[in-house]
């Protein structure tokens, strides 16, 4: 049997799991080309080989992995994330393409990249933000906090290898406790899910991602809250929040920051649509 051949099968038994067709399709290609160690041209032009034995054992029992809905990126060990390449664990969230959303944000408020700033990444988990901050804004220093150690590891990790360890300094910490420095801006993805929406969750993200980094408490919105509440005394004069929220969590992010001050909200949505990422500024001196 041909690798295309073994492929076509492993989607068919992906399928028969729960997974939509064009996922299983692309999942089931991505873990023979993840064990091929091929790109897709390779794998375009050599899928009709027939595979060694050692192919075959192995890939039958990644499928049956991913049939069982342990995530792909679990699988790989790896996501790609603003075009840069994260080392996955199950110790952090698996970066999602609406996080992108996140860092698009910052970059529409920063005409001038070079400028020298200090930019707090709150929840952090596999770094993607503050990486691909860092990636793109060469002068800015960056402190990344998280409660878990081990995501700070991996978090670490991934800026060893992108190259912009230096700028970024990791804390263990909830929020933005102990930062006595204020920052010119303050990002964070925080957990957001709803408690009561956690067994409605896919599989792969309940039962396989951590909790700590999704579950955002009864209505979804305490760590959103706890984050702004917090914010406008970390940050300079003029200093923005960059957030991102739940599909239906636009009111409580237009009513906490006006509550506490900041001004200038704006909402920018997602791909699908949804209000995604809300950012105000802190405007002090009165
Ligand atoms: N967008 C994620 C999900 O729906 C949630 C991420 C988060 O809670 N920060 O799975």
């Amino acid at each position: 049997m041909s690798i295309l051949s073994t492929v076509d099968a492993a989607r068919a038994r992906l399928i028969t799991s729960g997974i939509q067709p064009d996922e299983a399709g692309l999942d089931a290609e991505v873990l023979a080309r993840h064990l091929l160690g091929w790109d897709r041209a390779t794998y375009f032009t050599a899928r009709h080989q027939e595979p060694d034995n050692r192919f075959a054992t192995t890939y039958g029992a990644l499928v049956e992995r991913r049939a069982s809905r342990e995530p792909l990126a679990h699988l790989t060990g790896c996501r790609e994330f603003w075009g840069l390449d994260f080392l996955v664990t199950p110790d952090v969230l698996i970066p999602r393409p609406e996080t992108e959303h996140l860092v698009e944000t910052v970059l529409r408020f920063r005409p001038d990249r070079a400028a020298p700033e200090l930019i707090v990444d709150v929840g952090t988990g596999s770094g993607c933000v503050a990486i691909a901050l860092a990636v793109e804004l060469p002068a800015a220093r960056i402190v990344a906090t998280d409660v878990s150690e081990a995501a700070l590891e991996v978090a670490e990790t991934n800026a060893r290898r992108l190259k912009v360890a230096e700028r970024i300094t990791w804390r263990r910490g909830h929020l933005l406790a102990g930062l006595s420095e204020a920052a010119d801006l303050i990002v964070s993805n925080p957990p957001y899910c709803a408690t009561t929406a956690f067994s409605a969750l896919e599989p792969e993200v309940r039962d396989h991602e951590p909790r700590l980094a999704l579950d955002g408490g009864a209505d979804g919105t305490a760590p959103l809250q706890a984050l702004v509440a917090e914010a406008g005394a970390h940050l300079v004069d003029g200093g923005r929040l960059v957030v991102e929220f739940g599909y239906d969590q636009e009111a409580d992010f237009r009513r906490v920051v006006a509550a506490h001050g900041l001004a200038d909200t704006e909402i920018v949505c997602d791909l699908q649509g949804h209000p995604r990422v809300g950012t105000a500024v802190q405007r002090g001196g009165d």
